[in-house]
Protein backbone atom coordinates (compact mmCIF):
# COMPACT_ATOMS: atom_id res chain seq x y z
CA UNK A 1 0.00 0.00 0.00
CA UNK A 2 1.00 3.57 -0.19
CA UNK A 3 1.68 4.01 3.52
CA UNK A 4 4.17 1.27 3.02
CA UNK A 5 7.67 2.04 4.82
CA UNK A 6 10.29 2.85 2.48
CA UNK A 7 13.90 1.21 1.81
CA UNK A 8 13.74 -1.65 1.30
CA UNK A 9 12.52 -3.51 4.77
CA UNK A 10 15.36 -1.89 6.00
CA UNK A 11 14.51 -0.41 9.92
CA UNK A 12 15.25 3.09 10.80
CA UNK A 13 18.00 1.10 13.32
CA UNK A 14 21.33 3.30 13.98
CA UNK A 15 25.06 2.64 13.54
CA UNK A 16 24.44 -0.51 11.71
CA UNK A 17 28.18 -0.84 11.20
CA UNK A 18 28.03 -3.06 8.42
CA UNK A 19 31.85 -3.86 7.71
CA UNK A 20 35.30 -2.48 8.69
CA UNK A 21 37.38 -3.93 6.10
CA UNK A 22 36.47 -6.68 4.02
CA UNK A 23 40.05 -7.53 2.77
CA UNK A 24 42.14 -7.57 6.05
CA UNK A 25 45.66 -7.98 4.67
CA UNK A 26 45.46 -5.07 2.04
CA UNK A 27 45.55 -2.30 4.88
CA UNK A 28 48.48 -0.29 4.81
CA UNK A 29 49.12 -0.59 1.27
CA UNK A 30 45.91 1.11 0.07
CA UNK A 31 44.67 2.59 3.17
CA UNK A 32 40.96 2.88 5.09
CA UNK A 33 38.46 5.15 4.21
CA UNK A 34 35.70 5.79 6.58
CA UNK A 35 32.60 6.41 4.49
CA UNK A 36 29.59 7.89 6.98
CA UNK A 37 25.96 7.71 5.46
CA UNK A 38 22.70 9.65 7.00
CA UNK A 39 20.36 6.58 7.25
CA UNK A 40 18.47 3.42 6.24
CA UNK A 41 15.37 4.74 5.92
CA UNK A 42 15.58 5.76 2.77
CA UNK A 43 16.89 3.34 0.25
CA UNK A 44 19.25 5.09 -1.78
CA UNK A 45 21.46 5.97 0.88
CA UNK A 46 21.72 2.14 1.13
CA UNK A 47 22.49 1.73 -2.46
CA UNK A 48 24.89 4.43 -2.09
CA UNK A 49 27.34 2.97 0.86
CA UNK A 50 27.24 -0.79 -0.96
CA UNK A 51 28.27 1.53 -4.07
CA UNK A 52 31.06 3.41 -2.54
CA UNK A 53 32.30 -0.05 -0.35
CA UNK A 54 32.11 -1.95 -2.90
CA UNK A 55 34.05 0.61 -5.52
CA UNK A 56 36.68 1.55 -2.98
CA UNK A 57 37.38 -2.19 -2.11
CA UNK A 58 37.38 -2.99 -5.90
CA UNK A 59 40.86 -0.48 -6.19
CA UNK A 60 42.24 -1.83 -3.12
CA UNK A 61 40.95 0.15 -0.07
CA UNK A 62 39.85 -1.35 3.14
CA UNK A 63 36.39 0.29 3.66
CA UNK A 64 34.19 1.24 7.46
CA UNK A 65 30.69 2.13 6.14
CA UNK A 66 28.69 3.61 8.81
CA UNK A 67 24.41 4.62 8.57
CA UNK A 68 24.04 7.08 11.55
CA UNK A 69 20.13 5.92 12.16
CA UNK A 70 19.33 9.95 11.21
CA UNK A 71 20.92 11.27 14.51
CA UNK A 72 23.33 13.57 14.59
CA UNK A 73 25.11 12.66 17.94
CA UNK A 74 25.60 9.08 16.36
CA UNK A 75 26.74 10.79 13.31
CA UNK A 76 29.39 12.72 14.85
CA UNK A 77 30.55 9.89 16.91
CA UNK A 78 30.68 7.63 14.03
CA UNK A 79 33.28 10.10 12.69
CA UNK A 80 35.09 10.50 15.55
CA UNK A 81 35.89 6.90 15.72
CA UNK A 82 36.67 6.53 12.29
CA UNK A 83 39.58 10.07 12.99
CA UNK A 84 40.40 7.99 15.89
CA UNK A 85 41.08 4.30 14.37
CA UNK A 86 43.30 6.18 11.62
CA UNK A 87 41.28 5.93 8.71
CA UNK A 88 43.15 7.61 5.47
CA UNK A 89 40.22 9.63 3.88
CA UNK A 90 36.40 10.32 4.69
CA UNK A 91 33.60 10.29 2.57
CA UNK A 92 30.44 12.04 4.14
CA UNK A 93 27.02 12.49 3.76
CA UNK A 94 26.08 14.67 6.35
CA UNK A 95 22.63 14.40 8.49
CA UNK A 96 23.03 18.00 9.45
CA UNK A 97 25.04 19.74 6.83
CA UNK A 98 26.09 22.21 9.86
CA UNK A 99 27.18 19.86 12.84
CA UNK A 100 30.52 18.73 11.87
CA UNK A 101 32.72 21.12 12.18
CA UNK A 102 34.38 19.71 15.18
CA UNK A 103 34.99 16.20 13.57
CA UNK A 104 36.51 18.18 10.62
CA UNK A 105 38.71 20.17 12.32
CA UNK A 106 40.46 16.93 13.81
CA UNK A 107 40.46 15.24 10.88
CA UNK A 108 42.41 18.10 9.26
CA UNK A 109 44.34 17.90 12.20
CA UNK A 110 45.36 14.50 11.48
CA UNK A 111 45.54 14.94 7.84
CA UNK A 112 42.87 13.10 6.58
CA UNK A 113 41.17 14.90 3.85
CA UNK A 114 37.43 15.11 3.83
CA UNK A 115 34.96 14.73 0.45
CA UNK A 116 31.81 15.87 0.98
CA UNK A 117 29.05 13.68 -0.87
CA UNK A 118 25.72 14.20 -2.21
CA UNK A 119 25.12 16.46 0.62
CA UNK A 120 27.33 19.94 1.33
CA UNK A 121 29.12 20.06 4.67
CA UNK A 122 28.86 24.04 5.87
CA UNK A 123 30.29 26.14 7.62
CA UNK A 124 34.21 24.70 7.77
CA UNK A 125 37.08 25.01 5.45
CA UNK A 126 37.75 21.17 6.78
CA UNK A 127 35.92 19.98 3.44
CA UNK A 128 38.04 19.04 0.44
CA UNK A 129 35.80 18.00 -2.08
CA UNK A 130 32.27 17.78 -3.06
CA UNK A 131 30.58 15.11 -5.22
CA UNK A 132 27.17 15.46 -5.65
CA UNK A 133 24.35 15.74 -8.90
CA UNK A 134 23.73 19.15 -10.20
CA UNK A 135 21.07 20.07 -7.15
CA UNK A 136 19.26 23.50 -8.31
CA UNK A 137 18.83 21.41 -11.85
CA UNK A 138 17.21 18.63 -9.66
CA UNK A 139 14.69 21.34 -8.69
CA UNK A 140 13.78 23.17 -12.12
CA UNK A 141 13.49 19.43 -13.16
CA UNK A 142 10.75 18.55 -10.41
CA UNK A 143 8.84 22.03 -11.08
CA UNK A 144 8.99 21.20 -14.99
CA UNK A 145 7.78 17.81 -14.13
CA UNK A 146 4.71 19.43 -12.29
CA UNK A 147 4.05 21.46 -15.03
CA UNK A 148 4.45 18.71 -17.95
CA UNK A 149 2.04 16.81 -15.57
CA UNK A 150 -0.97 18.90 -15.24
CA UNK A 151 -0.73 19.63 -19.12
CA UNK A 152 0.70 23.21 -18.58
CA UNK A 153 3.71 22.61 -20.97
CA UNK A 154 4.07 19.55 -23.53
CA UNK A 155 6.95 17.24 -22.77
CA UNK A 156 9.16 18.63 -25.22
CA UNK A 157 9.20 21.61 -22.99
CA UNK A 158 6.64 23.88 -25.43
CA UNK A 159 3.11 25.41 -24.38
CA UNK A 160 0.62 23.11 -23.31
CA UNK A 161 -3.01 22.39 -23.68
CA UNK A 162 -4.10 23.48 -20.66
CA UNK A 163 -4.31 26.56 -19.13
CA UNK A 164 -5.04 26.60 -15.52
CA UNK A 165 -5.81 27.85 -12.93
CA UNK A 166 -4.68 24.67 -11.11
CA UNK A 167 -4.46 24.49 -7.67
CA UNK A 168 -1.40 23.29 -5.81
CA UNK A 169 0.63 22.72 -2.92
CA UNK A 170 4.66 23.12 -2.15
CA UNK A 171 6.76 21.14 0.32
CA UNK A 172 10.67 21.48 0.48
CA UNK A 173 13.41 19.14 2.32
CA UNK A 174 14.98 19.50 5.78
CA UNK A 175 16.21 22.38 5.91
CA UNK A 176 19.60 21.47 7.79
CA UNK A 177 20.45 20.09 4.54
CA UNK A 178 21.65 22.25 2.00
CA UNK A 179 20.83 20.00 -1.02
CA UNK A 180 17.31 21.16 0.15
CA UNK A 181 17.83 24.62 -0.89
CA UNK A 182 19.09 23.84 -4.02
CA UNK A 183 15.94 22.09 -4.76
CA UNK A 184 13.53 24.07 -3.63
CA UNK A 185 15.17 27.50 -5.53
CA UNK A 186 15.10 25.55 -8.94
CA UNK A 187 11.67 24.56 -8.45
CA UNK A 188 10.27 28.20 -7.67
CA UNK A 189 12.11 29.71 -9.84
CA UNK A 190 10.43 27.84 -12.48
CA UNK A 191 6.67 28.15 -10.43
CA UNK A 192 6.89 31.43 -9.92
CA UNK A 193 6.24 33.15 -13.40
CA UNK A 194 2.99 30.44 -13.53
CA UNK A 195 2.26 31.67 -9.75
CA UNK A 196 2.40 35.08 -11.08
CA UNK A 197 0.34 34.48 -13.80
CA UNK A 198 -2.78 32.69 -12.39
CA UNK A 199 -1.88 29.68 -13.58
CA UNK A 200 -0.78 28.02 -10.65
CA UNK A 201 -2.81 28.95 -7.07
CA UNK A 202 -1.18 27.68 -4.01
CA UNK A 203 -4.13 27.81 -2.21
CA UNK A 204 -3.02 27.15 1.68
CA UNK A 205 -0.75 30.24 0.75
CA UNK A 206 2.24 28.33 2.35
CA UNK A 207 4.77 29.31 -0.22
CA UNK A 208 8.50 29.89 1.64
CA UNK A 209 10.56 27.34 2.26
CA UNK A 210 9.77 27.24 5.89
CA UNK A 211 6.39 26.79 5.82
CA UNK A 212 7.03 23.75 3.23
CA UNK A 213 9.79 21.88 4.77
CA UNK A 214 10.11 18.54 6.10
CA UNK A 215 12.38 17.88 8.94
CA UNK A 216 14.56 14.83 8.17
CA UNK A 217 12.76 14.31 4.84
CA UNK A 218 10.16 12.05 7.18
CA UNK A 219 7.18 10.57 5.02
CA UNK A 220 4.83 10.45 7.80
CA UNK A 221 5.38 14.41 8.68
CA UNK A 222 5.02 15.10 5.11
CA UNK A 223 1.69 12.92 5.35
CA UNK A 224 0.59 14.89 8.47
CA UNK A 225 1.15 18.40 6.71
CA UNK A 226 -0.81 17.20 3.54
CA UNK A 227 -3.60 16.51 5.66
CA UNK A 228 -3.60 19.86 7.58
CA UNK A 229 -3.36 21.39 4.26
CA UNK A 230 -6.17 19.63 2.82
CA UNK A 231 -8.23 20.42 6.26
CA UNK A 232 -7.54 24.04 6.14
CA UNK A 233 -7.62 25.51 2.29
CA UNK A 234 -9.81 22.23 0.64
CA UNK A 235 -12.67 21.46 3.08
CA UNK A 236 -14.54 24.20 1.08
CA UNK A 237 -15.00 21.53 -1.94
CA UNK A 238 -12.32 22.59 -3.70
CA UNK A 239 -9.61 20.61 -5.77
CA UNK A 240 -6.20 19.79 -5.63
CA UNK A 241 -4.28 19.19 -8.65
CA UNK A 242 -0.80 19.54 -7.79
CA UNK A 243 1.84 19.18 -5.50
CA UNK A 244 5.78 20.16 -5.56
CA UNK A 245 7.37 17.13 -3.48
CA UNK A 246 11.06 16.55 -3.53
CA UNK A 247 11.43 13.09 -2.44
CA UNK A 248 10.20 10.01 -3.13
CA UNK A 249 9.15 9.26 0.40
CA UNK A 250 7.44 12.40 1.26
CA UNK A 251 5.80 11.87 -1.90
CA UNK A 252 4.32 8.42 -0.68
CA UNK A 253 3.09 10.78 2.43
CA UNK A 254 1.23 12.75 0.75
CA UNK A 255 -0.24 10.32 -1.58
CA UNK A 256 -0.67 8.38 1.35
CA UNK A 257 -2.93 11.69 2.56
CA UNK A 258 -4.86 12.27 -0.54
CA UNK A 259 -5.62 8.18 -1.13
CA UNK A 260 -7.37 8.69 2.15
CA UNK A 261 -8.98 11.99 1.51
CA UNK A 262 -10.94 9.85 -1.32
CA UNK A 263 -8.13 11.42 -4.25
CA UNK A 264 -7.49 8.70 -6.73
CA UNK A 265 -6.49 5.91 -6.87
CA UNK A 266 -4.92 6.73 -9.90
CA UNK A 267 -4.00 10.05 -11.95
CA UNK A 268 -7.12 9.33 -13.88
CA UNK A 269 -9.47 9.14 -11.52
CA UNK A 270 -8.17 12.44 -10.08
CA UNK A 271 -5.24 11.87 -8.25
CA UNK A 272 -3.20 15.08 -8.22
CA UNK A 273 0.13 15.17 -9.70
CA UNK A 274 2.36 14.51 -7.54
CA UNK A 275 6.74 14.63 -8.12
CA UNK A 276 9.09 13.10 -6.72
CA UNK A 277 13.19 12.41 -5.92
CA UNK A 278 15.21 9.42 -6.33
CA UNK A 279 13.34 7.11 -8.16
CA UNK A 280 12.88 5.17 -5.13
CA UNK A 281 11.17 0.74 -6.15
CA UNK A 282 8.74 2.10 -4.32
CA UNK A 283 7.91 5.05 -6.22
CA UNK A 284 9.20 3.75 -9.49
CA UNK A 285 5.91 0.95 -9.06
CA UNK A 286 3.44 3.79 -7.83
CA UNK A 287 4.20 6.09 -11.12
CA UNK A 288 4.22 2.24 -13.12
CA UNK A 289 0.62 2.51 -11.40
CA UNK A 290 -0.23 5.72 -12.51
CA UNK A 291 -0.45 7.14 -9.04
CA UNK A 292 2.78 9.02 -8.69
CA UNK A 293 3.49 11.26 -11.98
CA UNK A 294 7.27 11.67 -11.92
CA UNK A 295 10.54 11.28 -9.91
CA UNK A 296 14.03 12.44 -10.30
CA UNK A 297 16.38 9.55 -11.01
CA UNK A 298 19.92 9.90 -9.76
CA UNK A 299 22.24 7.06 -10.83
CA UNK A 300 24.04 6.66 -7.42
CA UNK A 301 26.12 4.11 -8.99
CA UNK A 302 27.73 7.19 -10.79
CA UNK A 303 28.37 9.05 -8.12
CA UNK A 304 29.85 6.29 -5.83
CA UNK A 305 32.22 5.86 -8.62
CA UNK A 306 33.04 9.00 -8.90
CA UNK A 307 33.66 9.37 -4.85
CA UNK A 308 35.73 6.93 -5.49
CA UNK A 309 37.72 8.32 -7.93
CA UNK A 310 38.17 11.52 -6.16
CA UNK A 311 39.23 9.37 -2.85
CA UNK A 312 41.95 7.66 -5.47
CA UNK A 313 43.47 11.05 -6.37
CA UNK A 314 43.52 12.25 -2.86
CA UNK A 315 44.95 9.15 -1.68
CA UNK A 316 47.56 8.95 -4.07
CA UNK A 317 48.29 12.83 -3.24
CA UNK A 318 46.74 14.25 -6.38
CA UNK A 319 44.08 16.47 -6.29
CA UNK A 320 40.76 15.23 -7.52
CA UNK A 321 39.49 16.61 -11.12
CA UNK A 322 36.29 19.18 -10.30
CA UNK A 323 33.99 20.08 -12.99
CA UNK A 324 32.44 22.87 -10.78
CA UNK A 325 34.27 25.48 -8.54
CA UNK A 326 31.80 27.85 -8.23
CA UNK A 327 28.72 27.15 -7.56
CA UNK A 328 29.15 25.37 -3.96
CA UNK A 329 29.78 28.23 -1.57
CA UNK A 330 29.71 26.31 2.17
CA UNK A 331 29.60 29.57 4.52
CA UNK A 332 33.59 29.64 4.47
CA UNK A 333 34.98 28.46 0.70
CA UNK A 334 33.68 27.48 -2.22
CA UNK A 335 33.93 23.81 -2.09
CA UNK A 336 35.42 22.49 -5.85
CA UNK A 337 32.65 19.70 -6.68
CA UNK A 338 32.25 17.39 -10.07
CA UNK A 339 28.51 17.49 -10.64
CA UNK A 340 26.65 14.59 -12.14
CA UNK A 341 23.49 15.11 -14.42
CA UNK A 342 20.26 13.82 -13.39
CA UNK A 343 16.84 12.52 -15.23
CA UNK A 344 12.99 12.84 -14.96
CA UNK A 345 11.21 9.45 -15.12
CA UNK A 346 7.75 9.65 -16.16
CA UNK A 347 5.70 6.40 -16.58
CA UNK A 348 6.76 6.25 -20.03
CA UNK A 349 10.86 6.88 -18.88
CA UNK A 350 10.78 3.69 -16.68
CA UNK A 351 11.95 1.18 -19.56
CA UNK A 352 14.99 3.35 -20.91
CA UNK A 353 16.15 4.76 -17.90
CA UNK A 354 15.65 2.60 -15.45
CA UNK A 355 15.71 -1.19 -16.53
CA UNK A 356 17.66 -0.72 -19.72
CA UNK A 357 20.16 0.38 -17.36
CA UNK A 358 19.96 -2.49 -15.22
CA UNK A 359 19.27 -0.16 -12.19
CA UNK A 360 15.64 -2.43 -11.35
CA UNK A 361 14.66 -5.44 -12.92
CA UNK A 362 10.79 -5.20 -14.59
CA UNK A 363 10.13 -7.48 -11.66
CA UNK A 364 11.20 -5.15 -8.76
CA UNK A 365 9.02 -2.20 -10.58
CA UNK A 366 6.17 -4.34 -10.42
CA UNK A 367 6.19 -5.58 -7.54
CA UNK A 368 7.28 -2.86 -5.64
CA UNK A 369 10.45 -4.32 -4.32
C1 LIG B 1 19.42 13.97 -1.46
C2 LIG B 1 18.19 13.45 -2.11
C3 LIG B 1 17.33 12.73 -1.11
C4 LIG B 1 17.16 13.50 0.16
C5 LIG B 1 16.47 12.68 1.23
C6 LIG B 1 19.06 14.78 -0.27
O1 LIG B 1 20.18 15.32 0.32
O2 LIG B 1 20.17 14.72 -2.38
O3 LIG B 1 18.54 12.60 -3.18
O4 LIG B 1 16.05 12.57 -1.67
O5 LIG B 1 18.39 13.94 0.65
O6 LIG B 1 17.23 11.56 1.56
Amino acid sequence: GLGACSGGGAGSGNGDASGDGGSGGASGEGGTVGVSMPTQTSERWIADGDAVESGLKDAGYDVTLQFAGDDIPTQSQQIDQMITTGVDLLIVAAIDGTALSGQLQAAADAGIPVISYDRLIRDTENVDFYVTFDNEEVGVQQATALLTGLGVLKADGSKGTEAGPFNIELFAGSLDDNNAHFFWKGAMDTLQPYIDDGTLVVKSGQTTIEQAAILRWAQETAQKRMEDLLTAAYSDGSQLDGVLSPFDGISRGILTALQNAGYGPTIADGMPIVTGQDAEIASVKLINDDVQSSTIFKDTRKLADQAVTSAEAFLAGDEPEANDTETYDNGVKVVPSFLLPVDVVFKDDIQSLLIDSGYYTQDQVESGQ
